[in-house]
């Protein structure tokens, strides 16, 4: 069997990870290669219910996360895997776990992704309703060599994808298309 990947999106809160990873894992799935998406927080609901958002849970739930990931790549599937994952330690530990591993830095200015406000949460966080919120009341920590780097708040999502694609094409780590 072809050998699957995991490729890791990390960032803010609305840069934009969900959005190019059901992009890239559509154009993928419609040319007959096996992918899927694992969003973190669709994860949280079916894997980590009984944990909240203090260090510890955070990284336990990426740890979670990235199990089912390479349960996953090492079967011949493109998981596409967006998560904040804001601690460098959460990023090395699926690195160190996973094979074949991509990580993507989806890059985008907490002002940008603040007033996107996507699911409300920035709005509350600046209410001080949501406590330990990344990049406003708990740290986020940039990656210091993402594989890629994909800046949000210049190109449109399509165009994110596409370069997503080109890069797992032109690094030879995409599975050949079934004939
Ligand atoms: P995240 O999963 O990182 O929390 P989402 O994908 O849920 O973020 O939301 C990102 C928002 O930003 C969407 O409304 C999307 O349309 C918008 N957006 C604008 N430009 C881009 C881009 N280049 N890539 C991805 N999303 C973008």
């Amino acid at each position: 069997m072809a050998q699957g990947i995991t490729v890791w999106l990390t960032g803010l809160s609305g840069a934009g990870k969900t959005t190019i990873c059901r992009i890239a894992a559509d154009r993928l799935l419609r040319r007959g290669i096996r992918a899927e998406v694992l969003d973190g927080d669709e994860l949280r609901n079916a894997l980590s219910p009984d944990l909240g958002f203090s260090r510890e849970d955070r990284m336990q739930h990426a740890r979670r996360t990235a199990y089912v990931a390479k349960l996953l790549s090492r079967n011949g599937v493109v998981v596409f895997v967006a998560l904040i994952s804001p601690y460098r330690e959460m990023r090395s530990h699926a690195r160190r776990e996973i094979e074949q591993f991509v990580e993507v830095y989806v890059k985008c200015p907490l002002t940008v992704c603040a007033k996107r406000d996507v699911k409300g949460l920035y709005r509350k966080a600046a209410r001080g309703k949501i406590r330990q919120f990344t990049g406003i009341s708990d740290p986020y920590e940039e990656p210091d060599h993402p594989d890629l780097v994909l800046e949000t708040d210049r190109e449109s999502p399509q165009e994110s994808a596409e370069k997503l694609l080109q890069y797992l094409k032109a690094s030879g780590r995409l599975p050949p298309e079934p004939s």
